[in-house]
């Protein structure tokens, strides 16, 4: 998808603090952190939201939890604590129409 933001950082067009990437999954900072640890686990695969999921995409969105793990380990979040958050649609402020996870930890935690 030319014009989104997300599949340009994938692809290397856009400027990113990248942590992790394979064929699959790129991993990397957000840009306005609410926390300590604000990454953002991204698909490879432009998939607008969850409103948009496939039962093909199953496999996929289930290895975002994997890479969530390790990189909550390598943030040192892990034992401390972190949250994990899809936003789809309008209310629930999602922004960028390319699923995502945030991966939310460390101080000031403020969402819910
Ligand atoms: P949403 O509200 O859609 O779930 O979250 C989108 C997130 O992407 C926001 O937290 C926002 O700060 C982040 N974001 C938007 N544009 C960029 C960008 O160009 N680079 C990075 N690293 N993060 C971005
Ligand atoms: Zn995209």
């Amino acid at each position: 998808m030319p014009s989104c933001i997300f599949c340009k950082i994938i692809s290397d067009e856009a400027p990113a603090d990248i942590l992790y990437r394979d064929e699959r999954v790129t991993a990397f900072r957000d840009i306005h952190p609410i926390a300590s640890t604000h990454i953002l686990i991204v698909p490879n695969k432009h998939i607008v939201s969850v409103n948009e999921v496939t039962p093909e995409d199953e496999t996929l969105l289930g290895y975002l939890f994997t890479i969530a793990k390790e990189i909550a380990k390598q943030e040192n979040v892990a034992e401390s604590g972190y949250k994990l958050i899809v936003n789809t649609g309008p209310d629930a402020g999602q922004v960028v129409f390319h699923l995502h996870m945030h991966l939310i930890g460390g101080r000031r935690i403020r969402t819910r």
